[in-house]
């Protein structure tokens, strides 16, 4: 019987496009040559390993992935005369649903003739949530515990994959297709902010496996162009199978900055509140209160599928050279992505564990790990 993390871990994996996972790597074909000699598929750079070691290592991060196994919660219900709207639970794919549950959290309120409202959270979904109402004319008040930064939402790796928000063997038909549109939306809106300014940009993506990709389209596959499965003598990587496309990289710091600035000059207020009970919401002055707290929603709302998924993040410095993400290439969860801020390797999600400290050996997992994975480079 396999575990619930196990589980997850397989799909998380499965959805990262990274197959199932297979520790040994008899099949791979080994890669002696410079990797100076293959030629990208999309861009014109040539290819940089990235420099991993423990050296490299600068700060190591754990986040809560506010994780529901049947997916995030877009609902709304009454608490005396307030109507209370839900957007939380979104895992590990919060930044990249921001947006479009957020819209679908703000259609909610369609035939209302209110025109104020409370925002609980400050993280990317009470942001998001904002900043739609704003632009629908709604004077906004966001009530948190935490600024922006100090949020789950800003330890995320950034990397735009609907991946992990959900456990697909538990959640509902009628919550796939709700994912499927809040992803749309949500690629909508990250594709028309692309550029510096608020942290978006397109980037390579490679999935790395043990074994064959699914070979069945995934519902996703249209929103990651150029999607090319490669032979083994089209890239460096020590890996038998090995996939690219074009995904969207959001880099969270940069992201939530600019959007408290968009909330602030659109006449948004803050208040810094730490709500102990949903009864204190009765009190408030707005009529329309949105929930946007993440893993505080299980709480205050008496949620009991929400659990932690954590997350640990190894920072080094960034490296511009190194102009591509990789997900997989390993018997468990790896990932590499190359931000501006930071280059950062991370690989787990540990399910119920409720521990804020980073674990030594998961540190060192990831660093070996992808010291192997980048050591056919030449
Ligand atoms: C290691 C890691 C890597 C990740 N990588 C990615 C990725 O590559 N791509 C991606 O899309 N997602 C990723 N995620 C997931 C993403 O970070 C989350 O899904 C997202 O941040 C959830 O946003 P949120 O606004 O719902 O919650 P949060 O960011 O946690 O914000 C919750 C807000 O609610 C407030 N709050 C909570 N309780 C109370 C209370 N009682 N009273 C007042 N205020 C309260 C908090 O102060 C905070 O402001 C990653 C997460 C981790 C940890």
């Amino acid at each position: 019987m396999r575990t619930r993390n196990q589980r997850q871990r397989r799909n998380v994996l499965k959805s990262l496009g990274a197959g199932a996972t297979v520790a040994a790597m008899s099949g791979c074909t080994a890669m002696s040559s410079s990797s100076g000699r293959y030629s990208r598929q999309y861009s014109r750079n040539p290819w940089v390993a990235p420099r991993i070691s423990m050296e490299n290592v600068i700060r190591e991060v754990v986040g809560h992935r506010p994780y529901r196994p049947s997916g995030f919660v877009v609902r709304s219900e009454k608490l005396d005369a307030k109507t209370i709207v839900h957007n939380y639970g979104h895992g590990g794919a919060g930044i990249t649903l921001s947006w479009g549950s957020s819209a679908l959290a703000v259609r909610e309120t369609l035939g209302m003739e209110h025109r104020e409202a409370a925002v609980i959270g400050s993280g990317v979904m009470g942001l998001t949530t904002s900043r739609l109402l704003q632009d629908a004319g709604w004077k906004v008040t966001i009530y948190t515990r935490d600024m922006a930064r100090h949020t789950t939402s800003n330890v995320a790796g950034g990397e735009w994959g609907v991946a992990s928000a959900h456990d697909p063997e538990v959640s509902s038909p009628a919550f796939k297709s709700q994912l499927a549109f809040a992803a749309r939306i949500a690629h909508h809106a990250h594709t028309n902010l692309g550029g510096a300014d608020y942290g978006i940009h397109w980037t390579e993506l490679y999935n790395l496996s043990d074994r064959p990709f699914d070979a069945t389209p995934g519902s996703y596959d249209h929103l990651y162009p150029y999607q090319t499965e490669l032979q083994p003598d089209e890239h460096p990587f020590d890996s038998p199978y090995v996939r690219v496309s074009l995904t969207m990289m959001v880099e969270p710091a940069t992201f939530l900055r600019r959007l408290t600035e968009d909330f602030h000059q659109a006449g948004g207020a803050y208040v810094v509140r730490d709500f102990k009970d949903k009864s204190e919401f009765v009190a408030m002055d707005e009529p329309v209160i949105f929930n946007c707290t993440g893993l505080g929603a299980g709480k205050l709302f008496g949620d009991t599928e929400i659990t932690p998924a954590k997350g640990q993040l190894v920072y080094m410095p960034p490296d511009p050279a190194v102009d591509y993400l990789t997900i997989g290439g390993g018997s468990d969860l790896l990932y590499m992505f190359s931000r501006s801020d930071v280059l950062l390797l991370g690989g787990t999600f540990k399910v119920g564990d409720y521990s804020t400290h980073p674990e030594p050996a998961e540190t060192a997992r990831m660093v070996a790990g992808h010291q192997r994975i980048f050591s056919s480079f030449g």
